[in-house]
């Protein structure tokens, strides 16, 4: 498993209420546990890709100015925790006006043009919506749900569900060194 993407809200940090999004630096608060997991996918070498839907752009509720102010305090965050991103992959868009906007594949096989040695099957997504579960089924990963705790398992077409990003790590990490999940 070499390439992780994952998604962002509800992933990474907090989730805003359905309809909001996270548009001033200081509305982003990092999940517990979630920056440390990606310190250790940085550390044992795996690649981390964020691909996230961003539509409150399209909405107009947030400029791209203020959608790179929020990345760069995701950024510091994450230093904090000597935990980085090694590349960032936002849909801007509507729903319906774009082939990036997950549940489709597009941020995801952008990355895979950028960096032409990822593997899809040695891949992993990983995210708390079973829009981001089709947008790794669709561009041929492993694909990983986070359900929080407690919650029976919905419907999911998904590889693997777990409670949250640090759990779904240390599963993966330790798991074995083939495609599947
Ligand atoms: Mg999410
Ligand atoms: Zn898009």
């Amino acid at each position: 498993m070499r390439t992780f993407f994952l998604d962002r809200d509800g992933t990474l940090n907090a989730k805003p209420p359905d309809g909001r999004y996270v548009m001033d630096p200081a509305e982003l608060v990092l999940l517990p546990g979630a920056a440390e997991a990606v310190r250790e996918l940085n550390a044992h070498g795996r690649r981390v890709v964020l691909v996230t839907n961003q539509r409150g752009v399209a909405r107009r509720l947030m400029t791209s100015a203020d959608l790179a102010a929020v990345h760069a305090r995701l950024a510091a965050l994450l230093r904090g925790h000597g935990a980085f991103l090694d590349a960032v992959y936002v849909c801007p868009h509507e729903v319906g006006e774009c082939g990036c906007r997950k549940p489709l594949p597009g941020l995801l096989r952008a990355a895979m043009r950028d960096f032409p040695d990822i593997d899809p099957a040695d891949s992993v997504m990983i995210g708390d919506s079973e829009s981001d579960v089709l947008a790794g089924k669709a561009a041929g990963t492993g694909t990983v749900l986070l359900q929080g705790p407690g919650k029976p398992p919905d419907n999911t077409a998904a590889d693997l569900v777990t409670t949250d990003l640090r759990m779904a790590v240390g599963l993966l990490l330790t798991s074995s060194k083939g495609g599947c999940v």
